[in-house]
């Protein structure tokens, strides 16, 4: 068995495409078979070698790897249709030479003109035949005298049925008086997607062509095509497409469409993999959360969904949150730096091990509560950005509220003397003391002492967040911003408390 995935490098990979791709390696791992990545790139005017790396970069992120393809080599190559011209032309000679392909001149206005006929006259816009049957002499007076020229495919003549038992779909047919003699060059002998694909098909020996079913209407002729080269055609299948929660086609007023942006906004890449894989399939009840290789000992093609699959932002973001859960904290670090760094919060030289241990602590605590890696920045703000004067308008210790206050002042009494909270027992031992000196409890001891030491009136337990605290103001160094101690923060809660104007 061999697979293929072929992107068009016109842009950003869709995640549309990307779950494409993953059945196809699903299957194709699953199966033990080869999985090729070929580049479709002979839309010159819109192929870029930026897309084409972004394309490779963005499937590798998605845990996806390929035997043969564009960079990895392979018996089949090129796998770059830009760089198998020659190779289609040789084939277009064949068919020509065969009499299933001709020569055809009509200009784009023509074209055009018997497309508006066409519609008019409610007929299906096929080409009209009108070089289907220039005598050879002429066809070779003209295309040696210059003339631009496309080359057709002949469609058998008479009605007939072209269908084929589609891997997802079932039996699917067309008759082939819809299918118009179509181009397979154009005329700078640039293959037209339909030649290009059978004969890639083909020569690479894919087997089984698993794509997105906007390529349904595709397919007839390609097998028209494998007919007349007498080759046997793959199976195919064709996966429905995926839209947005309002079931309109997935796209840019949803958010994120591509899978580099959702890498941008902080999902995993195995979440985001899982959870393609869940649009349409699914691996059995209760068992979602799997990972790839997993996934592809289960995978069936032929259990994929016919319906259209809906994106599902909600189902996304709890399939990662499992995945933030159970990573390991010195990656989540990694992959949380650029957005810890977009705030200014460290700098980007160096990595001293205390400060790597006190980030890895952070961004692993602030990761149990987010749905994505750009909303850790949020939950550290009372870290890097303390700010007393931010507390004051809380209810709770405006003027009136002198219980609070009393709170507040034992809290700094108590920190003055008292050294580092570094752990959870330490902070409730204050907290006790606190307690003992004011007579206040519940929420009337811990809103003012996070209010305090926080700079915020809700946020982590208080006894995780005073030990990182205490333990981010331990480091002196330029990679961390500074991380003012829970005395420092006690102590400036209070004096902003004190002065007179701040309280009117
Ligand atoms: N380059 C085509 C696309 O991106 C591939 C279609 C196919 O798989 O045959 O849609």
């Amino acid at each position: 068995m061999r697979l293929r995935f072929a992107p068009s490098p016109t842009g950003q990979i869709h995640v549309g495409n990307a779950r494409t791709a993953l059945f196809n390696w699903l299957m194709a791992r699953g199966a033990g078979a080869t999985f090729v990545l070929r580049i479709e790139d002979t839309d010159f005017a819109r192929s870029t070698k930026e897309a084409e790396g972004s394309a490779i970069e963005d499937l590798r992120w998605l845990g996806l790897n390929w035997d043969e393809g564009a960079d990895a080599g392979g018996a089949h190559g090129p796998y770059r249709q830009s760089e198998r011209l020659h190779i289609y032309r040789a084939h277009a000679v064949e068919l020509m030479s065969k009499g299933q392909a001709y020569h055809c001149f009509c200009s784009e206005e023509q074209l055009e003109m018997d497309r508006y006929q066409a519609l008019r006259n409610m007929q299906p816009p096929k080409y009209v035949g009108r070089c289907r049957n220039i005598p050879r002499e002429e066809v070779r007076r003209r295309v040696e005298g210059g003339e631009p020229a496309t080359v057709r495919f002949r469609v058998p003549d008479g009605d007939r049925e072209v269908g084929w038992e589609d891997l997802v779909r079932g039996r699917v047919a067309f008759t082939t008086d819809v299918i118009g003699d179509f181009v397979m060059l154009r005329s700078d002998g640039v293959p037209a997607y339909n030649f290009a694909v059978v004969i890639d098909d083909a020569l690479m020996e894919i087997s089984h062509v698993i794509r997105g079913e906007d390529h349904i209407s595709n397919t007839p002729r390609q097998l028209l095509l494998y007919e007349a080269f007498g080759w046997k055609p793959p199976r195919f299948g064709h996966v429905s497409m995926v839209l947005g929660p309002d079931h309109a086609k997935l796209s840019k007023r949803h958010g994120a469409t591509s899978v580099g942006e959702f890498r941008e906004r902080g999902y995993l890449p195995e979440a985001l993999a899982n959870y393609l894989a869940l649009i349409g399939w699914s691996p059995g009840e209760h068992q979602e959360l799997l990972p790839l290789g997993e996934l592809a000992t289960r995978f069936r093609i032929e259990d994929v969904g016919k319906s259209a699959g809906v994106f599902d932002p909600e189902k996304l973001a709890w399939v990662n949150r499992h995945y933030l859960k159970i990573a390991a904290p010195e990656r989540l670090v990694e992959l949380a730096l650029p957005f810890l760094r977009q705030q200014g919060w460290i700098g980007r030289e160096g990595r001293d091990p205390k400060a790597l241990d006190f980030l890895a602590k952070a961004v692993g605590t602030a990761a149990q509560s987010v749905d994505r890696l750009d909303q850790v920045p949020g939950r550290l703000h009372f870290l890097f950005d303390y700010s007393a004067e931010a507390s004051l308008a809380d209810p709770a210790i405006r003027a009136e509220a002198t219980d609070a206050r009393a709170v507040i002042a034992a809290l700094a009494g108590e920190l003055a003397t008292a050294g580092p909270l570094t752990d959870k027992e330490t902070f409730r031992a204050l907290a006790g003391r606190v307690r003992e000196r004011t007579g206040a409890r519940g929420k009337g001891l811990f809103h003012p002492i996070r209010l305090a030491l926080t700079g915020e009136p809700e946020g982590l337990e208080l006894d995780i967040a005073v030990p990182l605290i205490e333990q981010g103001a331990a480091i002196h160094n330029a990679e961390v911003r500074a991380v003012f101690s829970a005395a420092d923060r006690a102590a400036a809660f209070l004096l902003e408390l004190e002065k007179p104007v701040a309280n009117a």
